[in-house]
Order: structure tokens, then C-alpha cells, then sequence
């Protein structure tokens, strides 16, 4: 699968539940696109997620 910022929305329908799978519990998210994702390989421009520590 191609990242998630790159998808067109007939590509997100096919790639459904390989992308649910994806944006559960995401360590990454895109600065461009706001999108997030588990691994950065699947974003443009990948930022760590930060969780605070209260959760
Ligand atoms: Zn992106």
C-alpha cells in the first residue's frame, strides 16, 4: 500500500481495512496532510506522535 496522504478515496474503499488497521493507535501523523498513521512509511511528512503522560 501506497501512504495514506497519496490515497484518492476509491483507493482508501479497496484499502479499507488494511488503513483501519493503519490510523488505530498511530505513532505517526503527517505535518502536510494531518493524517496519521503506525508507520511513517506511510505518510509524506511523518511527526512522531507525543502522548502525554496524563493518559
Ligand atoms: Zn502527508
Amino acid at each position: 500500500m501506497k501512504s495514506l496522504c497519496q490515497l484518492k478515496s476509491r483507493e482508501i474503499e479497496k484499502n479499507l481495512r488494511e488503513i483501519m488497521r493503519e490510523v488505530t493507535k498511530p505513532k505517526y501523523v503527517c505535518e502536510k496532510c494531518a493524517r496519521a498513521a503506525r508507520e511513517k512509511k506511510h505518510l509524506c511528512k511523518p511527526v512522531k506522535i507525543v502522548r502525554s503522560s496524563a493518559e
